[in-house]
C-alpha cells in the first residue's frame, strides 16, 4: 500500500498491520502495537464514521476529507480524526522488521542531492522529530523535486500543504511511552537504525 493508495470510503476501514503485533520487537513491543494501532488507530477511525455520518463528507475518499477539512475552525474534528486515520496507516508502512540499513540507489542519489548523505538524512529526521514540542510527527518529504524534512503538530499532514510525504515518525507521547517512557531520541535512534523503511519511501517516490 503506497502513499498514494492510502484511501477509503466510508465506511472507513482499519487497515490489518502490514506486520505481526510483535514483529518490531524489542524496537516497538506487541504492547506498544496492542494499544497503538488497536486502541488510538481504531478510535481515529471510529470517531471518523461517526463524524461524517449525515454530513457532506460521507460519501468523500480519505484524502479529500483532509483537504476539505484542513483549516476549517468549524471542522476541527473531522479533519483530527480523517488526518489520524491517515497518517497511523502511513506510519505502520514507514516501518519494516526488515527495515534500517541503507536505501536503493535511486532513493540514496536523491538523498545524497538533497542533504548530502544519508547519516545527515537519518539526523535531521531525529531532530525534528526532537524538536517537536508535544505531540506531532516528523517527515521526509519530495517538495518540487527536493527531498526534505519538515514536523508538523497534532494531526497535521504535509499532503495539505502539497508535499508529498515519503516516510513518516510518530512523535505522539502514545507511539513510544510504554517502552521508552520519556525517551524520545532513544525511540526514534532505534526506529531510523532499525525498523525504518527505505523501500516504502522509495515506493512512495515513484
Ligand atoms: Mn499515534
Amino acid at each position: 500500500m503506497s502513499n498514494d493508495k492510502i484511501e477509503s470510503v466510508s465506511p472507513h476501514v482499519l487497515p490489518a498491520l502490514p506486520y505481526a503485533d510483535n514483529a518490531l520487537d524489542p524496537v516497538i513491543s506487541a504492547n506498544t502495537i496492542g494499544f497503538h494501532f488497536g486502541k488510538h488507530h481504531k478510535g481515529y477511525v471510529d470517531n471518523l464514521n461517526k463524524l461524517v455520518a449525515g454530513t457532506e463528507f460521507v460519501h468523500l475518499p480519505l484524502v479529500k476529507i483532509i483537504t476539505e477539512t484542513a483549516g476549517k475552525a468549524d471542522k476541527t474534528a473531522i479533519f483530527n480524526n480523517a488526518a489520524q486515520a491517515w497518517n497511523h496507516t502511513f506510519y505502520w508502512r514507514s516501518m519494516s522488521p526488515k527495515g534500517g540499513g541503507e536505501p536503493a540507489l535511486l532513493l540514496k542519489q536523491k538523498i545524497e542531492a538533497s542533504f548530502g548523505t544519508l547519516d545527515a538524512c537519518k539526523k535531521e529526521l531525529a531532530t525534528a522529530a526532537m524538536a517537536q514540542f508535544g505531540s506531532g510527527w516528523a517527515w521526509l518529504v519530495l517538495d518540487g523535486d527536493k527531498l526534505k524534512v519538515v514536523k508538523t503538530g497534532n494531526a497535521d499532514v504535509p499532503i495539505t500543504t502539497g508535499m508529498k510525504p515519503l516516510l513518516t515518525i510518530d512523535v505522539w507521547e502514545h507511539a513510544y511511552y510504554l517502552d521508552y517512557q520519556n525517551r524520545r531520541a532513544d525511540y526514534v535512534n532505534a526506529v531510523l537504525d532499525k525498523l525504518i523503511n527505505w523501500a516504502f519511501a522509495a515506493e512512495n517516490l515513484g
